[in-house]
């Protein structure tokens, strides 16, 4: 479409055209109702049938069973990093995490900000987290694990989920939630900012199993504890109606126009393909993950120096193709493939890809 670039951002990152369009056609009036969605109160029965749609969809996808609670906060993925600690710590507990990189590192370091018993039981930054550990051994009474599915700066991805043998898992799906099917049977909590696979910014969705509400401390404050969302359906305050919306039309496309998530799956893994492979026949380009642990989501690679990067970065942009600047703590280069950019996009970045490393190889 004129105008748009292939986006290869990592977040907030590129949504599927369809979705925006069907925003921009009931923005002024949606459904009728001669307000845009914005407007309207969130106990209106435009928010609820979509906030009601979006629930449902989720539960579909993820085929979650009635035991899970599928809710909306704000503050981020980031503020999960504390919450979670606070309502799902109990004092004389300690809880399993695995660092798998920045966000991983920040999750811990929230947990022990708190004070809480947090056992660091597998890392990869001796290898600058360019891999998830293999063979880790849980602790049988944790109160938790917690890993990061995909490293969003790093470029790795767990490929299966440990076996914690009933420890419920935690899990930071951020920047790779409903890329695949999965199953829910072992995750106590897993939660995800919207922005890089589901929506804008502005709501993190929170799936929490009904058994781990017990452990919630009645003396937290209102709005930090889990129980609250669920006694109130995520509406006990305004939530965040518009990135809700574009959540619910998200799923809507992911249902039906790709087809769920097992057609979704496959799709990534054709465009991760196609550019894992012009990386590795290529002498020019080097990816920074190690091949077994690389990510589906976010392709990290380097050229041979930091000038030809910047140039590659510009260069790209002049041909349509944004966002691919590695993140500023590791440098390089990032292309975030999620599930709204188009195989067509993957295709236009691997032959620039070709043509830049021929010109400058
Ligand atoms: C982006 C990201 C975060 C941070 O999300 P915010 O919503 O900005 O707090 C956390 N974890 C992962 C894996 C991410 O990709």
């Amino acid at each position: 479409m004129k105008g748009r670039i292939h986006n290869f951002n990592a977040g907030p990152a590129v949504l599927p055209l369809p979705v925006l369009e069907e925003i921009q056609a009931e923005l002024i009036d949606f459904k009728g109702s001669g307000m845009s969605i914005t407007e309207v109160s969130h106990r209106s029965k435009w928010f609820e049938e979509v906030i009601e749609d979006a629930a449902v969809r989720i539960r579909r996808l993820l085929k979650l069973d009635k035991s899970f609670h599928v809710l909306y906060l704000q503050g981020g993925a980031s503020l999960q990093f504390c919450m979670i600690p606070m309502n799902l710590l109990p004092e004389g507990h300690s809880a399993d995490y695995v660092n798998t990189g920045t966000w991983a590192t920040k999750a811990i370091k929230e947990a022990r900000i708190q004070g809480k018993a947090v056992k660091v039981v597998a890392s990869s930054e001796d290898k600058n987290f360019s891999y998830i550990p293999k063979g880790i051994s849980f602790s049988s009474d944790a109160a938790y694990a917690h890993i990061t599915s995909n490293n969003t700066i790093k470029g790795t991805q767990w490929v299966s989920f440990p076996d914690t043998d009933g420890v419920p898992l935690i899990c930071d799906m951020s920047s790779d939630i409903m890329s695949r099917s999965i199953d829910v049977s072992p995750f106590g909590l897993i939660y995800a900012g919207a922005q890089k696979n589901l929506g804008p910014a502005g709501a993190t969705l929170v799936i929490i199993r009904e058994d781990m509400l017990e452990r919630v401390p009645k003396e937290l404050p209102t709005m930090l504890k889990y129980t609250t969302f669920v006694d109130h359906n995520s509406m006990f305050n305004t939530p965040p109606c518009f990135a809700v919306y574009t959540i619910q039309l998200v799923l809507k496309w992911l249902e039906e126009t790709i087809g769920g998530l097992e057609k979704m799956e496959e799709v990534n893994r054709e465009k991760a393909g196609l550019l894992y492979r012009a990386i590795d026949e290529s002498e020019f380009y080097r990816g920074t993950a190690e091949k077994e642990s690389r990510s589906v989501m976010n392709v990290t690679f380097r050229l041979p120096g930091e000038d030809l990067e910047k140039e590659f970065v510009q260069q790209a942009l002049e041909h349509g193709l944004g966002g691919l600047k590695g993140h500023r703590s590791v440098g390089g280069c990032r292309a975030s493939i999620y599930n709204a950019s188009t195989l067509e996009a993957v295709k236009a970045l691997v032959d620039f890809m070709d043509e830049f490393a021929r010109k400058n190889g």
